[in-house]
């Protein structure tokens, strides 16, 4: 890893034994002898009918998924990267995400409406994808840049505090999608994902708003792309079991946000069991997928007792080889003037606290907060 002077702690970070050891995969698709989950899911051939009923598509998922698995410890010497003419496992992946798309069910808000037939659910997203920028990202975490990030334009979630929610919500009533954001098919997708790596990022960063309204786009513009190149998957993390399904063989590094009770989750994104079902997605990658996670904890005023620590508590206990980000960046936005106990800026003794306590819980969050 080459010493970069806008990011030296991205050098510094990478000479971490613990680091090298709990991305190593991740490393190893950098350093080139490792591939990428994508690469391996395009070269799994897999029999299936595009109208099979949806019953049947999973079952053969579930089955595909084991082979994957098994698939992934094997040393290549050479994969095929050209578009095969058989149907692979990333070609199933495809079609039952379209299939979700015709009853919304990406994210636990569950809307069952058909995007493809112009209707639209909670997150505004009709069935095409949109994206507002894409660019080398040197703000991300250490081990993280120079990423390749891919901002979509809308979101499942509507915090009252969103720093990004001039592309998450303020769009929405106000303009077509089209006026602020570039519509985007799965081939444009790849040229974008192609044109970062070709700019030497270190992966391709999913990220909005949200991307769990496009994973369908997501996916299907991974036929497209043939660079061996980490696939990140940067979201709020309320997808569906269905979704997780459809991503935990094909991702290979995860950055999930976790920082709420459910009771907080609630008040302030709107969204139902929101600690509930983060903590299972995460259990869920851990054990299933890469296990490669920076988990973010945006630390929010007053709400160390009832957030930060119990948060805290579950990865030490349930996801302890993750990395934690301790983000200290909160600042007022949007509509947190409503809510008198966060409309202010992150304290710092409650940082330290918070630091203290992951310390104290044997948890790794330093090399990249
Ligand atoms: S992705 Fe959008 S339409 Fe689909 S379930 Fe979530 S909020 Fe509803």
């Amino acid at each position: 890893m080459t010493f970069n002077f806008r990011r030296p702690d991205a050098y510094f970070a990478w000479k971490d034994k613990e680091i090298l050891k709990r991305f190593s995969r991740y490393r190893g698709i950098i350093d080139g002898h490792q591939l990428s989950r994508y690469l391996i899911a395009k070269n799994l051939e897999c029999e299936f009918n595009h109208n099979d009923s949806l019953e049947k598509l999973e079952k053969i998922l579930k089955q595909k998924s084991k082979e994957f698995n098994m698939l992934l410890n094997k040393k290549y010497t050479f994969l095929e990267n050209s578009v095969s003419k058989k149907k692979s496992f990333l070609d199933l992946l495809e079609t039952i995400a379209n299939k979700y798309l015709e009853d919304c069910i990406f994210c636990e808000r569950k809307c069952k409406i058909n995007r493809r037939d112009g209707k639209k659910g909670y997150c505004l997203i009709p069935a095409d994808s949109y994206v507002s920028s894409a660019f080398l990202h040197y703000g991300e975490e250490s081990v993280l840049v120079p990423s390749g990030t891919i901002f979509f334009q809308g979101c499942n979630f509507g915090c009252v505090f969103c720093q990004n929610y001039d592309i998450s919500q303020t769009w929405k009533g106000k303009k077509g999608l089209s006026e602020v954001a570039r519509r985007v098919d799965p081939q444009d997708l790849a040229n974008i994902a192609e044109k970062l790596t070709k700019e030497n990022a270190l992966n391709i960063n999913y990220v909005g708003g949200d991307p769990i309204p496009n994973i369908h786009t997501i996916i299907a513009s991974l036929k497209y792309q043939t660079s061996n190149i980490c696939q990140l998957w940067n979201s709020n993390f309320y997808l569906t079991e269905k979704s997780l399904d459809l991503l935990v063989d094909i991702i290979d590094f995860w950055l999930p946000d976790f920082k709420f009770s459910n009771e907080c989750g609630l008040k302030y994104s709107g969204v139902k069991n929101y600690f509930n079902i983060v903590s299972r997605n995460l259990k869920r990658i851990y054990n299933k997928g890469s296990g490669e996670i920076i988990i973010r904890h945006l630390v929010l005023p007053n709400h160390i007792e009832c957030c930060s620590k119990p948060i805290l508590k579950f990865i030490s206990k349930e996801v302890p080889n993750s990395v934690v980000n301790i983000m200290a960046q909160y600042r007022p936005e949007f509509r947190s003037y409503k809510y008198p106990e966060i409309n202010q800026y992150s304290n710092s003794k409650e940082i330290q606290k918070i630091k203290d306590y992951a310390d104290e819980l044997g948890i790794l969050w330093e090399p990249v907060s």
